[in-house]
C-alpha cells in the first residue's frame, strides 16, 4: 500500500485528503509546512509520523512512494519537479500551476521518469456526475444542445484568504473553479472547448483578483456550454444542466466535495430521478491513483487532464479581461 508525504499543510488534506489515503490503506508518513511549528503541530493533529520544512529530507525518505502537492498554486511547478526528479508519484491540485507552459513541463517530466502523475480534480469522480455522463452516453435525452454549470457559492470563512488576494499565488475564481468545471464538462462530453467568451468581476470579496465569472463556451460538437462561478452567493444553489434533443438532466446540488445532490432525467415519458452512488469523492480518486500505481489503471485525472482545464481557465481569464472571443490553446496537447 502506498507511503504518501503531504506536500503543504493544507485545509484540503486536513478536511479531505488524509481520510482518503487511509481509507484506501495507504500510510500518511510526512508533511511538508513552510514553518516548522506548523510542521509539527500539523503532524501532530493528523497522526502523521513526520513534520518537516525541507522538501529535500522529505523526497529522501525512500519509503516514500507518492507526494499529494496541495500548497498555494505558485508552489506546485518547483514541488512537483522535484518530486518527479526523485521518483515519486504525484497526486497534484488543480490548478496544476499558474502558468501553463509549467504545467505542460511538469507532466512531461512524470511521462519521462516513469511515475503516475494525476490532477485532483474531484468533480468526475462523483457518483451523481458518473451517473450524469452515463446518462448522456446512454443517449437518455438525445443529441447534447446546451449545458448550464451553476458553480456559485460562498467562500466559508476559513478559507478567505490568498484566494481573494494574491494573483502571484493563483487566486481568483477562474483559477479555483473554472479549471472545475472545465474538467467536469469535457468528462461528460468527450471534448474540449474550442473558444470561450467571458466577463469576470469582484463581487464583495475579491481583493485585486475575480471572485464571479460567467462564459460561454462553444464545444467542436456544437454544443453550447454556460457557466458562472462565485466565491460570494450565500444563496445560490450548484447544479448541472444537460439539455438534449429527447429530454434533460437536471442535477442540483453536485457540483460539491460531498457525494450528494438530486438528479431528475426529464423526457416525453415523464420525470424519473436518476439514482447514483455516494461513494466518497477523493476516496476514489485516491483508488484510481492506486490502480495507475499498480499499473491495473489510470487516475481520474490525468496530467493532460489538468492541463487541459488550466487551458480553458486561461482562455476564460482572457475573454474576461479582453472582451473578446479566445480560442482555447491546448498547446498540442
Ligand atoms: P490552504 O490555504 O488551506 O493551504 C495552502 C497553504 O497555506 C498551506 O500549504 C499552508 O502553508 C498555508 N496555510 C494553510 N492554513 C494555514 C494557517 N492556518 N496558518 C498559516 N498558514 C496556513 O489552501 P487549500 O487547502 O484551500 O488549497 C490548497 C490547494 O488545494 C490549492 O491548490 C487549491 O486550489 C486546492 N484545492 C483543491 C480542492 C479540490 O477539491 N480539488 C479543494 C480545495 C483546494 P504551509 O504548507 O507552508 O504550512
Amino acid at each position: 500500500m502506498t507511503t504518501w508525504g503531504l506536500i503543504g499543510a493544507s485545509t484540503i488534506a486536513a478536511e479531505h485528503m488524509t481520510a482518503a489515503f487511509r481509507a484506501n490503506g495507504g500510510t500518511v508518513a510526512s508533511v511538508l509546512s513552510s514553518d516548522a511549528g506548523r510542521a509539527r503541530s500539523y503532524a501532530d493533529a493528523h497522526g502523521i509520523a513526520r513534520g518537516v520544512t525541507s522538501l529535500d529530507d522529505m523526497l529522501a525518505d525512500p519509503d516514500l512512494d507518492a507526494v499529494y502537492i496541495s500548497t498555494t498554486n505558485e508552489k506546485h511547478f518547483g514541488q512537483a519537479m522535484a518530486a518527479i526528479a526523485a521518483g515519486k508519484h504525484v497526486l497534484c491540485e488543480k490548478p496544476l500551476a499558474t502558468r501553463i507552459d509549467d504545467a505542460l513541463t511538469m507532466v512531461a517530466a512524470a511521462r519521462k521518469a516513469g511515475v503516475v502523475f494525476a490532477t485532483n480534480h474531484h468533480l468526475r469522480n462523483a457518483g451523481s456526475h458518473i451517473a450524469i455522463r452515463d446518462a448522456i452516453a446512454a443517449g437518455t435525452i438525445g443529441r447534447v444542445l446546451s449545458i448550464r454549470v451553476h458553480h456559485a457559492v460562498m467562500l466559508p470563512e476559513h478559507l478567505r484568504g490568498w484566494r481573494l488576494t494574491s494573483p502571484d499565488a493563483g487566486g481568483g475564481v477562474i483559477a479555483d473553479i473554472v479549471v472545475h468545471d472545465a474538467d467536469t464538462v469535457r468528462f461528460h462530453l468527450g471534448e474540449d472547448p474550442v473558444d470561450v467568451v467571458a466577463m469576470a468581476c469582484e463581487s464583495g470579496l475579491g481583493q485585486g483578483v475575480e471572485d464571479s465569472c460567467m462564459s460561454v463556451w462553444q464545444m467542436p460538437s456544437g454544443v453550447m456550454v454556460q457557466t458562472h462561478e462565485s466565491f460570494t452567493h450565500q444563496y445560490a444553489e450548484t447544479g448541472f444542466q444537460v439539455y438534449g434533443t429527447e429530454g434533460a438532466i437536471l442535477a442540483r446540488n453536485v457540483m460539491t466535495q460531498r457525494p450528494v445532490g438530486e438528479i431528475e432525467i426529464v423526457t416525453s415519458a415523464g420525470r424519473a430521478p436518476l439514482p447514483f452512488a455516494d461513494h466518497g469523492l477523493y476516496t476514489h480518486a485516491v483508488a484510481l491513483f492506486e490502480q495507475a500505481i499498480a499499473g491495473t489503471g489510470r487516475p481520474g485525472a490525468d496530467g493532460v487532464d489538468g492541463i487541459k482545464s488550466l487551458a480553458v481557465a486561461e482562455a476564460v481569464a482572457q475573454a474576461a479581461s479582453s472582451g473578446r472571443r479566445i480560442a482555447v490553446d491546448y498547446r498540442g496537447v
